[in-house]
């Protein structure tokens, strides 16, 4: 870990050939849950230091008999064994003192259900995960004199197909736009002034249940959505008094976390139900937008296709920016079962971490070629990325 936080300094020699704190791609494995322990599914995954070893059952019927799988390279690799707060240290810390500096920076999720994702975002009240542990650091480090102007506002919403639920306000539609300058803006999202955690931790709250309860679709449930908790700093003068829409000139800084939905469900384009299906292709596409966008960001390209999906174009803002970071966290589950969804996660993981090496050069493709390609690629299933 202390490599990992050398590494995203900007100072450290080993930023070449790709400019490590701008993405960096994290892998962490939860521990066997009782129930794979009970069925002795066996913990088929290895995480040391930033390396990723599989061993792949040879047959599905018998789990116990593998091939390793060629180890898979990170940033950082968290085992079992870390916390939250391990996670919170070496990947999101950095994100916090960039968001005081100014900057836009965004931590993903990634992962089939069921990997940890949740766990690691929201945490339990026994273990509070990312976002509870970045406002705790958000309101400690605000206390500053140089920062009395600026206000912590928190929206909490979710991505559902293409529309999008506001978490804080019972799940009600809200619209993403466009404005003349083409900022984009959600309208009607509320955006709560959080002046303390524990205001912080009954909105983190709200959203959450929110999340889990209230149901946006036939069979929709947390795994089928992405959520995205925003934590922005603004420049309280400019707020209106009695307007919760959001004024993008007055952001300072902007930090979203997101839980991505299941990385499995994409690949459920040729499910029987119609409406699974209609989900599986907006969640495909949707997955590969965002490595289309983290490619362009990491090649410091002029055009980002943010429009490849809503929940790029929802992000659009800190796709763009020029001094955003993003970090991605692969979630993956230890048992031997589910071994073949972590090695997509770690394919697509590697993918994110490869086109970061490539930023170097600028042999690639256009990213408008590239978001051509998505456009045509929407059925193309995320599962079947080859390595
Ligand atoms: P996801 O959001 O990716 O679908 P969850 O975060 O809900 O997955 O995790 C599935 C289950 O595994 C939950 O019961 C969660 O508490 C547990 N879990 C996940 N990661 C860990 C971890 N690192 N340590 C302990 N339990 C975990
Ligand atoms: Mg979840």
């Amino acid at each position: 870990l202390k490599n990992m936080q050398r590494k995203m300094t900007k100072e450290s020699p080993n930023s070449k050939p790709y400019d490590a704190s701008k993405i960096v791609v994290c892998v962490r494995k939860r521990p066997l849950s009782k129930k794979e322990k009970l069925k002795s599914d066996p913990d088929a995954i290895k995480a040391v230091d930033n390396t990723v070893h599989v061993f792949e059952p040879k047959l599905k019927v018998d789990l116990t008999k593998y091939t390793e799988v060629h180890p898979f390279t990170f940033d950082v690799a968290f085992d079992e064994n870390a916390k939250n707060q391990d996670v919170y240290n070496s990947c999101a810390k950095p994100l916090v003192q960039a968001f005081f500096d100014g900057s836009k920076v965004t931590c993903f999720a990634y992962g089939q259900t069921g990997a940890g994702k949740t766990h690691t975002m929201m945490g339990t009240p026994e273990e509070p995960g990312l976002y509870t542990l970045a406002l705790q650091d958000i309101f400690q480090m605000k206390q500053k004199k140089e920062y009395a102007h600026l206000g912590v506002y928190i929206s909490f919403f979710e991505i559902y197909g293409s529309k999008l639920f506001d978490l804080l306000n019972g799940k009600k539609r809200v619209e993403c736009r466009e404005d003349a300058k083409q900022r984009v803006r959600i309208i009607g999202l509320e955006e709560r002034l959080c002046e303390d955690p524990d205001q912080v931790a009954k909105t983190i709250e709200e959203g959450g249940k929110c999340r889990s309860t209230g149901s946006t679709g036939a069979n929709a449930d947390s795994s089928r959505s992405h959520a995205i908790l925003e934590i922005q700093l603004k420049y309280k003068d400019s707020q209106s008094e009695n307007s919760n829409e959001s004024d993008p000139s007055s952001v300072y800084g902007k930090l979203s976390f997101i839980d991505l939905a299941g990385s499995e469900r994409a690949a459920d384009t040729t499910h029987s139900d119609r409406q699974t299906r209609m989900e599986g292709a907006e969640i495909n596409k949707s997955l590969l937008a965002l490595k289309e966008c983290i490619r362009a960001l990491g090649q410091n390209q002029y055009h980002t296709p943010f429009r490849g999906s809503k929940l790029t174009l929802v992000l659009k803002d800190s796709f763009i920016s020029a001094d955003s970071r993003t970090v991605m966290i692969a979630n993956v589950s230890p048992a031997a079962s589910n071994c073949e969804h972590t090695l997509n996660t770690l394919r697509y993981a590697d993918r994110v971490k490869e086109l970061r090496k490539d930023s170097s050069s600028h042999r690639r493709a256009s990213s408008t070629a590239s978001f051509a390609s998505i456009d045509t690629r929407t059925t193309e299933v995320m599962d079947s990325i080859p390595e």
